[in-house]
């Protein structure tokens, strides 16, 4: 296991951010803060009475369809979580207040770069004590139709996508992820979401996706792409991140995890599965003893 993956982390300074919820359209200001170690992440909705908070664990999910939205027993919630919490974890920050004042985390230009630029300029300053890992001492799967995932023990964490399409200008596209060994901010945090135009209008005439604009989309209509892709497998790299940003929600695991064609809601199912099989262990950071 990377050293650096074991050592808990937080932010130099808060740092802030500015833009529009994808599904609401509505302006939101979302401001990241340090915490202190072994306070792990909390989102705070500060534009409701109280600043209630909302817990960032596999149990506060309550919905997974287009996004994943968590709820604290109040009722109160925080939607679109997936692309801020990718960042957080891949830059390697474990404590911090995620405070917004509004109901859903801004979509910047739909990956994760915004958050994760966010994060690193800000400065991340390790911090004395423990991170909790997940350790697996068999395979866990979980398969929903034509998706699957699977947690294979291992060393370390380790991700593996395949996206399949039958739209020619998708295809089959595999992306990899290895954390420690690849750069988060280079590798995984530009891709962005994919959005088949079809599914695109449907949403629309849902009343979904209203801050959704090809600038933050990569829009695949019956000509292919609609804009320049980041990579050339973006769509496989994209929805790696949502699966590594769900994972999130739960500790670091030590297994490669391999994923098709999987979606928030399969993401959401591993997590639990992963958390009900796993034995926790508590590693020492920073030049400690095992
Ligand atoms: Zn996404």
């Amino acid at each position: 296991m990377p050293e650096a993956l074991l050592s808990q982390a937080t932010l130099a300074r808060p740092a802030a951010l500015s833009g529009i919820g994808l599904h609401s359209g509505k302006p939101v200001l979302l401001t990241v803060e340090p915490a202190p170690p072994d306070s792990g992440l909390r989102f705070i909705r500060t534009d409701l009475p109280g600043e209630p908070e909302i817990p960032v664990n596999a149990g506060a999910v309550c919905r997974s369809s287009f996004c994943t939205t968590l709820r604290n027993s109040a009722g109160v919630e925080v939607a679109t979580v997936e692309h801020l919490l990718a960042a957080v974890r891949g830059v390697g920050v474990t404590n911090a207040l995620l405070r917004l004042d509004g109901p859903e985390v801004p979509v910047g230009d739909g990956s994760a770069a915004v958050f994760a630029g966010l994060l690193a300029e800000a400065g991340i300053v390790r911090q004395e004590g423990e991170v909790s890992v997940l350790t697996l001492d068999r395979p866990v799967a979980v398969t929903r139709g034509e998706a699957s995932l699977v947690a294979i023990p291992a060393e370390a964490p380790r991700f593996t996508y395949v996206f399949t399409h039958p739209h020619p200008a998708v295809g089959v596209q595999l992306a990899e992820f290895v954390p420690g060994r690849d750069d988060f901010r280079t590798e995984l945090a530009p891709a962005r979401t994919i959005g088949f135009l079809a599914d695109i209008e449907r949403m629309w005439a849902e009343g979904l996706a209203l801050g959704g604009s090809l600038e933050c989309a990569v829009v695949i209509g019956d000509e292919g792409y609609a804009a320049p892709l980041r990579f050339p497998n973006e769509v496989a790299r994209h929805k790696l991140l949502d699966l590594f940003g769900d994972l999130a929600l739960i500790p670091p695991v030590r297994a490669h995890v391999l994923g098709l064609r999987s979606g928030h809601a399969l993401n959401a199912a591993l997590a639990e599965a992963v958390l009900q099989a796993a034995i926790l262990d508590r590693e020492v950071s920073c030049g400690g003893h095992r």
